[in-house]
């Protein structure tokens, strides 16, 4: 695709057209969620029904809250460690995490699946395509789950409502919404970044009587069909979206397919680049190499953390455009030279997500209305071959609203401006809460020593040890998700393998050395400070980057400043982190912890 933006008057233009595209973005009323706790019709498992069954009244060696991929990797690495008793327990009726949820047609994960579905030559399996279905993914955690035998001892269906540290038992006691009161000497969190639904407080969204779901609890006893095949009840049906990030990007052409109208609110345009996705090949899965996986993934993450490879094994939309992106050679270059010579190459990558949106889409309006207009990283980029030709058809049509959202919402349908698009359902792909407060989005207090709480504790942001554990929280271990001072790799999962291996080892050493371990107070707080004081964004620009971005999740809706200044992933890159963590694993003195003996309990046996 031709660019043609070159010099620092094509800069000046975009920048004073970018500013102007945030700036009537800009509104207070983006971060207003509607309240979802206990709010059984808005997050019930429409998948699974609950199967009957006794409390548990037991001890076990590690409660791992949360089932999906890092949950999995960190029973997975416990198991491997030699832990016997390992409990899963999570509110989905199965494995799987945000592949339990996240249903909804056409859903497909837009990292490589050889790179993103973990433990592949362990599992003895190759992928049936370069981009994975949600099936195929689901598929596969319960396969994880099966090989490191994780379901005998597993509760589904089962929310934690409380868990205590008892410093006399050195266990914690936790409590669920099943009636379960059981010991666990360990615990680890593992929850993920998209475990809270986010819902707009649109005005009079709760008068809606027509269908309406989140895209995490996609209804598909009303749309008919599943995630890959045609939702065959819509024929007769007039179906609004609100939503244009990675999700409704994924499920737009399949509704187009099969709605009688389809209309798409949108307030943000995503960038829609190539998808090119395609089945495995067989001979290329056969001539794969001992070890092949754990190459591909590690060149995949050095190339996207813009660390540079001497080649790029995955050259996809990720690789290719980061590593130009981020590369850090400077070349004798000034960092000013450099940060405007990455604008450039961000300039005109964009231009070409526009132009190929012009080439595609045939209405003038409509195309122009899809263009996104911001730095590239802004947002979370998207890849799909049949979202932009989905506004081809005469049953679809874009409602933009002009950066401003849909702001009310009727009895019948959506409002925008001063029409009413009346709708028989009306399907959220708003997106993942990831700002309030840590407790508050897992749904349940943690009381540490002296009972204390989490909530207490973090109320102005998290404070953690290589975002992996808690002073004042023994035996605790975090899987950490975004923002809470662990990293953030683009492919997700081997954030979490690095992490569960890690946290896997500590238990593995505690057990071993027989006690129960805390950080010191002053340890944390110099990690803390540490990561707070590291510049994550040098490398763009530093924080104005994110000041100058269209609002979004990455920069709090636009006002980055006023989130709180621990909300923060570790300073440097994945590649740093993963390295931090094994050195420290490695000098195995443990001097920002606290062991105390454990005191004896029934599972000592195991030690
Ligand atoms: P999202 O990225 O948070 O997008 C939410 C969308 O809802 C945005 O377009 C947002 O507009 C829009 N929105 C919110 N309130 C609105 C209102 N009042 N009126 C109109 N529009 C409104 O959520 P998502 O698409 O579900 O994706 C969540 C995350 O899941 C992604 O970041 C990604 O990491 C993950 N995901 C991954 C894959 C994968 O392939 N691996 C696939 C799907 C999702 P604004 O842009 O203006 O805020």
């Amino acid at each position: 695709m031709p660019h043609t933006a070159t010099t620092p008057d094509d800069l000046e233009r975009a920048r004073s057209k970018y500013r102007a595209e945030r700036d009537k973005r800009l509104d207070s009323n983006r971060r207003e969620l509607l309240d979802v706790s206990g709010r059984d019709e808005w997050v019930r498992d429409p998948f699974t029904s609950p199967v009957e069954r006794e409390p548990c009244h037991d001890e076990v060696d590690v409660l791992v809250v949360g089932a999906g991929f890092g949950g999995l990797l960190a029973a997975a690495h416990l198991r491997k460690a030699g832990v016997r008793r390992i409990r899963l327990v999570d509110r989905a009726g199965d494995v799987g995490g945000v592949w339990y949820w996240n249903r909804y047609p056409g859903v497909m994960c837009d990292v490589e699946s050889y790179v993103y579905l973990p433990m592949l030559e362990e599992l003895g399996y190759v992928p049936r395509h370069r981009y994975a279905y949600g099936p195929e993914i689901r598929a596969y955690t319960r396969k994880l789950a099966e090989r490191f035998d994780l379901y005998p001892l597993s509760l589904f269906h089962t929310g934690v409502t409380g868990m205590e540290w008892d410093e006399r038992e050195g266990t914690w006691r936790v409590i669920t919404d099943r009636g379960d009161d059981f010991r666990a000497r360990h615990t680890v969190l593992a929850h993920g970044s998209f475990t809270s639904l986010k819902l707009p407080a649109i005005e009079g969204i709760e008068t809606f009587r027509g269908k309406m779901f989140h895209t995490s609890r996609w209804d598909f006893e009303y749309t008919g069909g599943d995630t890959l095949s045609p939702l065959n009840k819509l024929g007769e049906k007039t179906v609004g979206v609100i939503g244009t990030g990675a999700t409704a990007v994924q499920i737009v052409a399949p509704l187009a397919e099969a709605a009688q109208q389809l209309y798409v609110f949108q307030r943000t345009p995503s960038t829609v680049a190539p998808r090119n996705n395609r089945e495995t090949d067989p001979e290329w899965a056969a001539a794969l190499q001992p070890g092949w996986q754990l190459r591909r993934r590690d060149n995949f993450t050095t190339l996207t953390n813009g660390e540079g490879a001497s080649e790029d094994l995955v050259q996809d939309g990720w690789t290719i455009f980061y590593n130009a992106m981020l590369r850090d050679d400077t070349g004798g270059r000034s960092p000013q030279e450099l940060a405007e010579q990455r604008e450039l190459i961000d300039l005109r990558h964009m231009e070409d997500v526009r132009a190929r949106i012009d080439t595609i889409v045939q209405d003038e309006s409509t195309a122009e209305a899809l263009k996104p207009y911001y730095r590239y990283q802004c947002k979370r980029p998207c890849f799909h071959d049949e979202y932009l030709p989905a506004f081809n058809q005469p049953n679809v049509r874009l409602v933009d609203t002009n950066g401003q959202g849909v702001q009310r919402i009727t009895e019948k349908g959506v409002v925008v401006g001063d029409e009413e698009y009346p709708l028989d359902c009306l399907v959220l792909a708003t997106g993942f809460d990831q700002d309030s407060l840590y407790t508050d989005r897992i749904g349940f207090d943690i009381v540490g020593l002296g009972g204390r709480k989490l909530s207490q504790k973090w109320a102005d942001g998290p404070e953690t040890f290589h975002g992996v554990m808690t002073s004042g929280f023994p035996d605790l271990f975090l899987l950490p998700p975004n923002y809470t001072q662990g990293t953030a790799a683009v492919n997700f999962v081997h954030t979490l393998e690095e992490t569960a291996r890690h946290v896997a080892f500590l238990v593995g050493e505690f057990d071993r050395r027989g006690v129960v371990a805390d950080v010191h107070e002053d340890a944390e707080r110099a990690y803390v400070d540490s990561v707070v004081n590291g510049s994550g964004l040098a490398l763009l620009g530093g924080g104005q980057f994110l000041r100058d971005c269209t609002p979004g999740r990455w920069n709090n809706e636009g006002d980055p400043d006023s989130r709180p200044s621990k909300n923060v992933n570790y300073p440097g890159t994945s590649t740093a982190y993963f390295t931090m963590l094994e050195q420290w694993r490695t000098a195995g003195d443990f001097t920002e912890l606290g062991l105390t003996a454990r005191p004896s309990s029934e599972s000592g046996e195991e030690g």
